[in-house]
């Protein structure tokens, strides 16, 4: 049954907030979406030139069930939107050491094959004969998945936001700075214009999807959410096409130990590395710049690992802000303690490749529908995971 229309505030138009407004609009809803500019916002999470979209997530078989659904809808998105900006050129797993039962990378291939994935499996020498650029004494081992890949993250949530345009949603550019409260019941937000006025916009329903910014406007979940920093680099490269599909795929170089994965080079001979580790909790309006002792650690794997980029000069760094749950598991539900306030946000450093699904979980909590995803990514105590699981990789 369809829900009764009603007015949906949205705080925040990254990723998150963009498909819950798009979602919510086909619905039949009245959405406007505040964020502090109207386009994708520099600083924001999702807008970036790249981000993992893969199915591999060790033995947890729920993630990977939702990214088989999410990549459905990738697929379908590339085959309409005027050019594909996901990119399905595989998702290379490399291991420093052989694979063990339990261990991340045995677990994911393993799923990945009983669900009749085809992952490849190779040893060092198949390493060193198909993608030469890795050094292949410091990988023993591991796999290719032919079921993931990249998208253009940052052009992503710019298309989303272009399309609820097209379907209605309202747009207003200002900061949030409170709620609109009726007892316990949130009825509108609060926001200060560019030029400096407070003004107010009712709703009926409010979704707070603001990132890392999160538990910034909703204190009382800052002990579950927190913002981290993680770093991010890209280098220069020469020969761009010795650097992308389908000779240099997207990769995890033994994250768990090492932290590093990257991406196939841009067109513009932009290379980019990522840093995925326990990151340091900041301040998202002070984050930050990426560290001396970083760009150390990016250089000595590039020697160790890439040897040809170890040279590759330096043309871009970035702080990129996890917005952490304590459980790495998404966080969206209706907080029990103000009724018609709908939190999406703790996309844990690898939210984005959801980001399909992520409008549907989010409408059916707006309008109180069972969901069978929601379960796991429902308002929670800290301590009270839903599956103790460790910090999940990208
Ligand atoms: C370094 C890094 C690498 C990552 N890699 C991957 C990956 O490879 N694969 C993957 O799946 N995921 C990855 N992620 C995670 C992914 O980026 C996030 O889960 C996802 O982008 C979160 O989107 P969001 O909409 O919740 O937040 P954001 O994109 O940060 O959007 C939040 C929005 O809220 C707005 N906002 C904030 N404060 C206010 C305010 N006061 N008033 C109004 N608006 C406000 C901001 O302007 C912004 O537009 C990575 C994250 C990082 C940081």
């Amino acid at each position: 049954m369809r829900a009764e229309p009603c007015d949906i505030v949205v705080v925040g138009g990254g990723a998150f907030g963009a498909i819950s407004a798009l979602e919510l609009t086909s619905r039949g809803h009245h959405v406007t979406i505040l964020d502090r500019t109207p386009e994708p916002h520099p600083d924001a999470s999702s807008t970036d030139i790249s981000k993992m979209i893969r199915m591999d997530y060790g033995s947890d078989v729920f993630y990977h069930e939702l990214a088989e659904a999410s990549l459905d809808i990738w697929d379908q998105w590339n085959a309409s939107w005027p050019r594909p900006l996901y990119h399905p050129e595989g998702f290379l797993v490399l291991s420093a050491s052989s694979f063990e039962p339990g261990g991340f990378e045995y677990e994911s291939e393993r799923v990945l094959r009983e669900r009749g994935y085809e992952p490849r499996r190779f040893d060092a020498d198949a390493l060193r004969a198909t993608w030469p650029a890795w050094n292949a004494d410091r990988y023993p081992e591991g796999y290719v998945s032919p079921r993931g890949g990249w998208a253009e993250s940052g052009a992503v949530v710019a298309r989303l936001l272009e399309l609820g345009r097209d379907e209605g949603v309202h747009f207003v550019r200002g900061s949030f700075s409170g709620f609109v409260e009726d007892g316990s019941r949130v009825s509108g937000v609060r926001f200060r214009s560019p030029g400096g006025s407070t003004h107010t916009l009712s709703a009926d329903r409010v979704v707070v999807a603001a990132g890392a910014w999160t538990p910034v406007l909703l204190p009382w979940l800052d002990d579950v959410l927190t913002p981290v920093a993680q770093p991010i680099v890209h280098y220069g490269v020469d020969n761009v096409i010795q650097w992308q599909h389908p000779t240099f795929p997207p990769f995890a170089a033994d994250t768990a130990g090492s932290g590093w994965y990257g991406f196939p080079s841009l067109d513009d001979g932009r290379l980019k590395l990522g840093h995925h580790a326990d990151g340091r909790a900041v301040d998202p309006d002070a984050r930050g710049e990426v560290t001396a002792e970083h760009l150390e650690l990016a250089r000595t794997f590039l020697r160790d690992s890439l040897p040809e980029l170890a040279d590759a000069p330096v043309v871009g760094t970035r702080v990129c802000l996890y917005c952490d749950s304590f459980d790495g598991d998404l966080w969206i539900g209706e907080d029990p303690e103000r009724s018609g306030l709908v939190v999406a946000a703790g996309g844990s450093g690898h939210g984005f490749k959801f980001t399909p699904i992520i409008g549907r979980l989010v409408a059916d909590t707006v309008e109180r529908r069972d969901n069978p995803w929601l379960h796991r990514f429902a308002w929670r105590a800290l301590g009270q995971a839903r599956r103790e699981a460790a910090r999940v990789q990208h």
